[in-house]
């Protein structure tokens, strides 16, 4: 592959928020106002174009992948491993690789999968071994029984439960409403995030809906927090879309603190290292559910090719319904159905960009005020960790 890189551009844009979910369930839906889609497109010197995209704060990010950028012109394709290589070690001068080195690393190390694959005339799915499913199973969020009803209706069969006021009564309410055939995962994160004895009196609440997943009891950064949760709770455990790196996720996989991984696709390094996390996970009997709540189209193209090709891939995160301008800004779209995606079976991603629909929508705003969780009478505070007190206002409506 003697192609050599010639530029590395950045398309930015201020994306909305999807609708019927527990963000904007509360009528002050952060996602809807501060999501930025960051999509990179690699030039080559014989003229084609990879496409990736990076998320962990995109407009931080931007500014990382045009610093790569200039690093990166003139450098050979011959191997992708090499150039994730040299672009880890461009950033180590700037201390551990955060999700914003995490990020721009990913947008190109995804838009050079992209350009390897085209140039070979294969979709990535195949260098990453070859399809082993033929489409991948996606789940959604739901804040409502209707929402969820609704989501089971146009075939989708995982629903998530998110937040954390009432969110016991909720996934009783919707797992009655949709029966033991529907998968049902609850995520818990925050802000604020709960302290261990909190997080384990909802889960031992939440033991009885057998759950595929219980996400983020308590932040990544808590480990001794993690280990408390893990030692008293019988529910498989979640987490890792706010993780870097595969030193990050160590810990959780090593100390068996999680059954299911959840990379994002944007931050977490690229295919690159994502194709080495699900062999690290598979090692340790993990299952691999990649993130995606706050990304972009691009990035999912590239969810459904690793999760097609791995074996230990268990579902992809989707916004179904997102907002409505996300199939505009990409020349290809995914084909849905029953609540599984189809492997893109073109050359590379199998899409590109609508430059002119990402001009349409230029960033502004990138950070979230977040909200509704909170004890009565405490938003202001606006605390990252909050103890319930009492418990019952917690869990109950
Ligand atoms: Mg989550």
């Amino acid at each position: 592959m003697s192609m050599r890189i010639a530029d590395i551009q950045c398309h930015l844009m201020q994306a909305g928020g999807p609708p019927q979910t527990g963000w904007t369930a509360t009528g002050k839906s952060a996602l809807a106002s501060s999501r930025n889609w960051l999509f990179v497109t690699v030039h080559t010197d014989c003229g084609m174009v990879g496409t990736g995209e990076g998320s962990g704060w995109p407009r931080a990010v931007a500014a990382a992948v045009q610093d790569l950028g200039g690093f990166l012109v003139g450098e050979s394709l011959h191997s992708i491993e090499r150039l994730h290589q040299r672009m880890r070690t461009a950033v180590m001068s700037h201390g551990q690789v955060g999700t914003v080195g995490s990020g721009a690393i990913a947008a190109i190390d995804m838009a050079l999968w992209d350009l390897r694959a085209q140039a070979l005339g294969v979709p990535i799915s195949q260098l990453l071994g070859g399809p082993l499913r033929q489409a991948v199973p996606y789940y959604t969020h739901a804040s409502s029984v209707a929402a969820a009803e609704a989501a089971v209706r146009r075939g989708v069969r995982a629903i998530k439960v998110g937040g954390i006021k009432g969110v016991v009564e909720r996934a009783y309410a919707i797992r009655a409403a949709l029966g033991p055939e529907i998968d049902m995962m609850v995520d818990l994160h925050g802000p604020p995030w709960l302290n261990a004895a909190d997080a384990i009196a909802i889960g031992r609440e939440l033991e009885p809906l057998g759950l595929l997943f219980l996400e983020e009891p308590v932040a990544p950064d808590d480990l001794p927090g993690w280990r408390r949760v893990r030692s008293k709770l019988a529910l498989p455990l979640a987490t890792g879309e706010r993780l870097a790196t595969l030193s990050d996720m160590l810990p959780f996989i090593t100390e068996g603190l999680v059954d299911v991984v959840q990379p994002d696709t944007g931050r977490f390094g690229g295919l690159t290292q994502m194709h080495k996390l699900a062999a690290i996970a598979e090692a340790h009997s993990l299952q691999l559910a990649p993130h995606s709540g706050s990304l972009g189209p691009v990035a999912e193209f590239a969810a459904v090719h690793l999760l097609s090709a791995i074996p230990n891939g268990l579902v992809l995160e989707r916004m179904d319904p997102d907002w409505a301008e996300r199939d505009a800004v990409i020349t290809q779209t995914l084909n849905i159905e029953r609540g599984h995606i189809d492997v893109p079976a073109g050359p590379g991603l199998g899409t590109a960009l609508q430059l002119d629909a990402i001009a349409r929508h230029p960033s502004q705003r990138n950070i979230a005020i977040a909200d509704g969780g909170y004890n009565a009478g405490t938003e202001s505070e606006s605390l990252l960790l909050q103890a319930r007190r009492p418990r019952a206002a917690l869990t109950r409506k």
